[in-house]
C-alpha cells in the first residue's frame, strides 16, 4: 500500500516581459515527474541545486500549488486524496499527516520559544489537552535521544545536531503518515550529519516512518534511503532501489553523482568523472537529452530526441536512449 502516488506532476512558471508583461516564455521547474512512497518506505529524491527536487517536496506539502498531475496521499488504508487539487480550506486538517524536517537547524526553531513548547506547538494548534501534551513531549525527547531537562531551555542553549534532533522531535509530534526531510543534515558538520542519520535509522525501525529525502548529493543517502530518484532539470532521470543504484548507476548523471561519493576501493572510482559543466538552465533546456552536453557518452540522437523514463530491469526506471549498452561500472 502506497502513502504517496506522485503522477506526472509539473510546475511551470511563466517567464514575462515588456510594459504588458506578456509570457516570453516558461521555466519548467518540474516537467512530468512520476514516484510512489510504499508506505514505511524512505524515497530519497536527489539533484544538484535548481534540478526542482525542492519544487516537488513544497507541492506536497501543498506550499506550492501544481500546474498539472496528481499527488495521491492515502492517510489512513483505505483513504486518499489529490493533494494536487485539494482547496486550501480541505488541505488544513491533512496537515497533522504530513511534516516536515528543514534544512536549517538555525533558522527553523523560534529563538524566543523554549523547547518544550517547540516541540508541543503542533499539539496544542491541534487542540491536544495540556496533561497529554506533556506526556508526549517527553516520550518525543526520548525518542529523538534529548534529556528530559531540555524543555525547559531555548534553542541557543543547543548545537547544530542537538537543534535537528529538536526539529525531528516536532515533525513526529502527531505521529505523522509522510515526513518531508528538506536537506535535513546538509547545514551539518560531516560527524554530526552521521548521528542524525543514525538517528532516522533509528525512528524508521521504531516507528516505520514513510520519509521523502530530499539531498543535493547521494553522499548522505546510502544508509537511509529504500530507493533512490535523481532528478536532472526538472525530470527524474533515474529511479532505483538504493543497494543496485550504488552498485550499479544505469544512467551517466547518476554516475556522475556518484563520482563525489567516496568509495570503499578508490581505484574503481577513479574509473568515475563527475559532471562537467553547468546544469542546464530549466527556462531554457537543451533539446533532446537535458543533460547531453554534459554527457560523455552522448550522441547525435541525444541532441535531438528526449528519451523517456522506461523500466530497464526489475524495480529500476531510467531516461537514456543508451541505458541498456552503457556499462557504468559500480563502487561496490
Ligand atoms: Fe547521455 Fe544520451 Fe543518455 Fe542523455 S540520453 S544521458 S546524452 S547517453
Amino acid at each position: 500500500m502506497n502513502v504517496l502516488e506522485v503522477q506526472d506532476l509539473r510546475k511551470h512558471y511563466p517567464i514575462r516581459a515588456g510594459l504588458l508583461r506578456r509570457e516570453v516564455g516558461r521555466v519548467r521547474a518540474v516537467d512530468g515527474v512520476s514516484f510512489h512512497i510504499a508506505r514505511g518506505e524512505t524515497l530519497a529524491l536527489v539533484g544538484e541545486s535548481g534540478c526542482g527536487k525542492t519544487t516537488v517536496s513544497r507541492c506536497i506539502l501543498r506550499a506550492l500549488r501544481p500546474s498539472a498531475g496528481s499527488i495521491r496521499f492515502a492517510p489512513e488504508e483505505g483513504q486518499e486524496v489529490d493533494l494536487a487539487t485539494l482547496p486550501k480550506r480541505q488541505m488544513r486538517p491533512l496537515r497533522r499527516h504530513i511534516q516536515m524536517i528543514f534544512q536549517d537547524p538555525y533558522a527553523s526553531l523560534n529563538p524566543r520559544m523554549m523547547v518544550g513548547d517547540i516541540i508541543t506547538e503542533p499539539l496544542k494548534v491541534n487542540g491536544v489537552p495540556a496533561a497529554e501534551r506533556r506526556e508526549r513531549l517527553m516520550e518525543l525527547l526520548e525518542l529523538v535521544q534529548m534529556p528530559p531537562a531540555a524543555r525547559s531551555r531555548f534553542p541557543h542553549a543547543f548545537s547544530g545536531g542537538q537543534r535537528q534532533r529538536i526539529g525531528i522531535a516536532r515533525a513526529l509530534a502527531l505521529h505523522p503518515q509522510l515526513v518531508v526531510a528538506d536537506e535535513p543534515v546538509s547545514a551539518l558538520d560531516v560527524s554530526v550529519q552521521a548521528q542524525i542519520i543514525n538517528l532516522l535509522l533509528d525512528l524508521q525501525d521504531r516507528l516505520g516512518l514513510s520519509m521523502l529525502f530530499v539531498a543535493h548529493d547521494l553522499s548522505v543517502v546510502r544508509h537511509v534511503s529504500d530507493r533512490v530518484a535523481v532528478m536532472y532539470v526538472g525530470r527524474i532521470v533515474e529511479i532505483a532501489p538504493t543497494d543496485a543504484l550504488y552498485r550499479a548507476p544505469r544512467h551517466p548523471y547518476t554516475e556522475a553523482l556518484l563520482a563525489a561519493v567516496p568509495a570503499p576501493d578508490p581505484a574503481r572510482q577513479q574509473r568515475r568523472e563527475a559532471a562537467r559543466g553547468e546544469v542546464a538552465d530549466p527556462a531554457n533546456p537543451p533539446p533532446g537529452c537535458a543533460f547531453h552536453p554534459r554527457c560523455p557518452y552522448a550522441v547525435e540522437r541525444c541532441r535531438v530526441e528526449r528519451p523517456e523514463l522506461a523500466a530497464t530491469e526489475s524495480g529500476r526506471w531510467v531516461s537514456c536512449h543508451r541505458a541498456r549498452e552503457l556499462d557504468l561500472l559500480g563502487v561496490g
